[in-house]
């Protein structure tokens, strides 16, 4: 059990009276804490004995093989004699030296569990540089290589990475934790005419010879390693932001992303100056796993945000503010999700509401904490998977990438601004960004930190642990409620309860947000005929809002509004977002006969989607691949 606040105020009071030297030795305690690597128990690399600095990639991108290969050397810091232990999964290395020396280094591939497998380099006593050669399987889970026919415009094919949570590994040999930073340069060949593009400072143009030099020196967790390739065009959206696409989706990304500049003005007047350069976004095809993810300097982005109208684009503030929360100050272990998670929703909100009011933020926020009651509720009240901190060990990390992260996150956010005031709470995160930037943290640092910078002037009896250390909510926790849902909710009473004809429910200032309150409050069960007046009145099964369009093929399901059906396979068998994916296959397994549709639906799609969204639809399908 954790000290609550109450005894720790007690000490710091005691502190205080006391000399200075006993203030001073607390916080070089706790600076040196912050100098060991955490211990990550989702990797085999041992870096407080020997860590890797920086990695120079030289590599090749083969379509035909579907392989990776090339070199990669690494500068090393090392504090004793150890080897130097690497994460690797399904690579083959073929050869390991000093590269100053040039002289070959013995090595070994120790199996692990199922989250890769541990490479053991024996390093000579003088060793501070070691260069490897190595290639990548063809189902390495970190990439994505697509047909022509997978992409938007069918012209070229297309690779991209996916590192979050413990992928990289897969592609690249390497220490493999959150809690460990390197700058990287790449040389990467790829097909002529193809453009690749990296978390990285990045071309303009695709380059004729297929040979592109990347750096990031900014030192950067290994999960933000990213590469995509493929046929690319750009367009500047102003000073310091801009979008990639394939062209035939440039114009409409950059429609959509229009406020992107001005995001990125409201993020620094809120938190602070950006730190690297500069901002842009990679469109990519659908069979994206996630909606986004923060690569530092070039956000992954799926195409199922672009609803032509811009309302799908607080995910781009989303990313935008894990250049901060996330890439900036950096959860030091999977366990400690939270703190990039429920940070970026929290800032991400505060961006939305700079730019376009309280009342269409707090939209946002009722319907990220009916998601989060809703996930709670299947996780169990008492799980301690509801609980902030959590333990992952032995398990994926991707199980902890729950709503809880995000959004109970948010709660103990907003619940601290409500103790300590807006103004108060403000100055108290842009300090956190900038002392900590570079630097990975710990629950228990946060905690530490938020102790000593905030609360303790703060004379409220404060329970931290209810938070983050028990399941569900906290009974005074803070309840989102947004006012242009209320009039949504009425309507959709009414019309339940037949007091109001669909032709009456006047929905022409509605934005995504309220279509999805409107939609999410229909019962399961609801009769079809009624799905069936309102598809007809609002034409719902052909929408090409893809939230709007999900929400709308779950109530088919349910209902068995078996008319959404050829339109629900069609976004099956195109999209590969997971959030999406798992809810739709969910329904489709509760019954015999759509679980029969539904294998038969994914067994065609399946190649189109990453493995991080196969790993969950396998299992919750029973999927054999045989
Ligand atoms: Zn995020």
């Amino acid at each position: 059990m954790k000290p609550k606040l109450t005894t720790l105020l007690a000490i710091a009071v005691l502190m205080a009276c006391s000399d200075s030297t006993n203030v001073s030795s607390s916080k070089s305690n706790y600076e040196m804490k912050k100098s060991l690597y955490a211990n990550d128990t989702h990797s085999f690399s041992e870096p407080n004995s020997v860590a890797m600095s920086h990695l120079s990639l030289n590599i090749s991108i083969d379509f035909v093989t579907r392989i990776i290969s090339g070199a990669a050397a690494y500068t090393l810091e090392r504090n004793d004699n150890s080897d130097f232990i690497l994460d690797v999964d399904g690579l083959e290395i073929t050869a390991v030296r000093d590269i100053e020396t040039d002289k070959p280094l013995n090595f070994l591939i120790e199996e692990g569990d199922k989250y890769g497998d541990k490479l053991i380099i024996d390093l000579d006593s003088n060793t501070s540089q070691v260069g490897l050669d190595y290639s990548t399987s063809p189902n390495a889970s970190a990439l994505l290589w697509m047909e022509p026919s997978q992409t938007n415009d069918g012209t070229a094919p297309f690779l991209f990475t996916q590192g979050q949570a413990i992928l990289t590994r897969s592609w690249v040999p390497i220490q493999d934790s959150p809690a460990i930073r390197i700058t990287y340069d790449a040389m990467v060949k790829v097909p002529p005419g193809m453009m690749a593009l990296m978390s990285a400072e990045n071309p303009r143009d695709s380059n004729i010879n297929g040979q592109y030099t990347f750096i990031m020196n900014q030192p950067i967790p290994p999960y933000l390693m990213a590469l995509a390739v493929g046929d690319l065009a750009f367009q500047s959206l102003g000073d310091h932001t801009g979008v990639y696409a394939e062209p035939g989706m440039l114009e409409v990304s950059a429609y959509e992303f229009a406020d992107m500049e001005k995001m990125l003005l409201a993020a620094e007047e809120l938190y602070g100056p950006y730190s690297w350069g500069r901002y842009d976004v990679l469109v990519l095809p659908p069979g994206f796993p996630f909606g986004g993810m923060e690569n530092p300097k070039l956000t992954f982005a799926t195409p199922t945000i672009i609803a032509g109208d811009r309302s799908l684009t607080s995910l781009i503030a989303h990313e935008l503010a894990h250049s901060w929360s996330g890439n900036l100050v950096t959860n030091a272990t999977w366990d400690d999700f939270w703190l990039n998670e429920g940070f970026t929703v929290y800032f991400e909100k505060r961006i939305m509401e700079a730019l376009y009011g309280h009342s269409y933020a707090e939209m946002l926020n009722e319907l990220g904490y009916q998601d989060l009651k809703q996930t709670i509720r299947q996780l169990g009240e008492r799980s301690p998977d509801t609980h902030l901190k959590l333990d992952l060990n032995n398990r994926n990390p991707d199980d902890g990438m729950t709503d809880v992260a995000y959004e109970k996150g948010y709660l103990f956010l907003r619940w601290l601004e409500s103790i300590a005031g807006r103004e108060k709470f403000d100055e108290f995160l842009k300090n956190y960004f900038k002392v900590n930037a570079f630097k990975t943290m710990t629950t228990e640092s946060f905690i530490e930190y938020l102790e000593e910078n905030l609360l303790a002037n703060i004379d409220e009896d404060i329970d931290l642990d209810q938070w983050i250390y028990a399941p569900g909510l906290p009974a005074d926790h803070p309840i989102p409620k947004s006012l242009r849902f209320q009039s949504v909710d009425s309507i959709r009473s009414a019309w339940l309860q037949e007091k109001v004809q669909v032709s009456e429910i006047q929905t022409e200032d509605w934005t995504t947000h309220e279509w999805l309150c409107f939609l999410r409050g229909i019962p399961e069960n609801i009769d079809k005929e009624k799905l069936a007046i309102l598809d007809e009145q609002f034409g719902l099964t052909q929408s090409r809002n893809s939230e709007i369009a999900a929400i709308w093929f779950e109530r088919a399901i349910t209902s068995d509004y078996k008319a959404a059906f050829p339109q629900l396979e069609a976004f099956l068998l195109k999209v590969g977002r997971r959030k999406f994916l798992v809810p739709l296959y969910s329904q489709l397994s509760k019954s015999e006969a759509n679980k029969e549709w539904a294998l038969n639906v994914y067994s065609r799609a399946r190649a189109n989607y990453h493995a991080v969204s196969i790993n969950t639809i396998d299992e919750l399908l029973d999927w054999n691949a045989s």
